[in-house]
């Protein structure tokens, strides 16, 4: 048996920024992190990847070389919690004991909930971005694409990146424009839910650009059924049993996501299977000394991983705080960003805090689209993660929420 004051579950953006920040604070505090994987993901790149702009190896780096030194990385996955006992399993049987636990691995993506597509993706000119293997595909299909039928999906909320099923909607779009094909293409976003964006002060911006692209929107419709030979995509019409299979030449999935089952099944989850913090100070609402940071939190805020670099001070703080015996006074305001890139060189940058409260950082209109966003987008932020955020530096870019009428 193992035991360390600080256990952090996941190496991801949000577990490698807490253990970055902790070791930053106190150099001699013991922390141990438990991470499976062996390459970590700048995921928000994966857009860009889909549409050409960065490359797939530009978003990957060696885990080994992102645990910050003095930390324990054990490779290995937890398989479930004992939080009366202090304990972790781990797929080996390894039991570690912890005085604190930061649960941070993300979330699940559910391949297996839309039949067939697991065995299709990559190939037959069916994509996502939010896969590793496929998000390089995703170009190759926008590229090839020479006219014909493009479905774009998105599953029911929660999702990480809620934008991120339209942003390469609007990129496809822009691309086929610049290359005079989009006349002859029919581009169609279907979603689970019925309005464009949760944030509605951004709609009006976006519903500009689905409107300029002539992008066919389809509210309420669930894939449910992909046939890759056949080129056929099956939706079921939400609240009813009434399904509509349509013919795509190209077709990008957002899979359906979940909180990952480790957690779901675990003492830990709340009623929706996502680990139950406080919405403020993200401690665990029944376990004093379990916290739990980005994806896998069961807070309304926007899942992208400028939430949990705005978490995880929170957490560091009020983690700190408790095993000093002080009060938590670290509180989050729900903030999230989504950088949504409506045409190449140009991004509407949607901030908001919990409530869909538009908070932004910077003092211009951020729902008008812009060339400052896109350099943020593709330049800035990938920076910030990798030099900044995942480094320990807690940035802080003041957001300033608003009111709107
Ligand atoms: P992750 O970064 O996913 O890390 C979770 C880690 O936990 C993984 O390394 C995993 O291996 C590990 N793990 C899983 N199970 C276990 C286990 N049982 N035991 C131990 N470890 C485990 N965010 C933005 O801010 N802006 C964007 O523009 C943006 N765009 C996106 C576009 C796409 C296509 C995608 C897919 C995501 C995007 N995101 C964006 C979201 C962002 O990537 C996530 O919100 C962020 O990575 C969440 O961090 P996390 O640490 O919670 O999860």
């Amino acid at each position: 048996q193992d035991r360390f004051t600080v256990l952090i579950v996941g190496g991801g953006a949000a577990g490698i920024t807490v253990a970055a920040q902790l070791k930053r604070q106190r150099p001699n505090l013991s922390v141990a992190i438990v991470e499976p994987s062996t390459t970590h993901a700048y995921q928000p790149g994966w857009t860009l990847v889909g549409a050409g702009v960065m490359s797939l190896a530009e978003t990957l780096r060696q885990e080994g070389g992102l645990i910050p030194d003095g930390v324990t990385w054990l490779r290995d996955r937890v398989v479930s919690f004992q939080p009366d006992d202090k304990t972790c399993t781990l797929e080996s049987g390894r039991i570690v004991e912890y005085r604190r636990l930061v649960v941070a691995p993300g979330l699940q993506l559910d391949w297996n909930k839309v039949e067939g597509l697991a065995e299709t993706i990559g190939r037959n000119g069916v994509t996502s971005n939010y896969s590793r293997e496929s998000c390089a595909y995703t170009w190759e299909c926008i590229e090839q694409l020479d006219g014909g039928v493009a479905i774009f999906t998105q599953p029911p909320m929660p999702i990480k990146c809620a934008g991120a099923p339209q942003k390469i909607v609007y990129l496809a779009s822009d691309y086929w424009r610049k290359e005079g094909r989009l006349h002859k293409t029919h581009v169609e976003f279907a979603l689970a839910g019925d309005v464009l964006f949760g944030v509605p002060y951004f709609v009006p911006s976006l519903q500009k650009m689905v409107d300029y692209y002539g992008v066919d929107v389809r509210y309420k419709e669930n894939l449910i059924r992909v046939d890759g030979a056949k080129k056929e995509a099956t939706f079921q019409r939400v609240g009813t049993e009434e399904t509509v299979t349509r013919r795509f030449d190209m077709l990008h999935v957002t899979p359906p996501q979940s909180a990952p089952d480790f957690i779901k099944s675990s003492p830990l989850a709340n009623a929706g299977g996502w680990v139950d913090v406080d919405p403020a100070t993200l401690r665990h609402v029944r376990y004093e000394d379990i916290f739990s940071v980005g994806d896998a939190a069961g807070t309304s805020n926007a899942k992208t991983a400028a939430a949990a670099r705005v978490q995880a001070p929170v957490v560091v703080a009020n983690l700190l705080a408790s095993l000093d015996g002080r009060p938590q006074t670290a509180t989050y305001d729900g903030y999230g960003a989504c950088p949504l890139t409506v045409a190449y060189g140009k991004v509407v940058l949607a901030e908001f805090l919990y409530g869909g409260k538009p908070a932004p950082s910077f003092p211009y209109d951020q729902r008008s689209p812009s060339r400052f966003a896109w350099f943020l987008k593709t330049q800035g932020f990938p920076r910030l993660y990798w030099n900044l955020m995942l480094r320990g530096y807690d940035v802080k870019v003041p957001h300033k929420a608003i009111e709107t009428a």
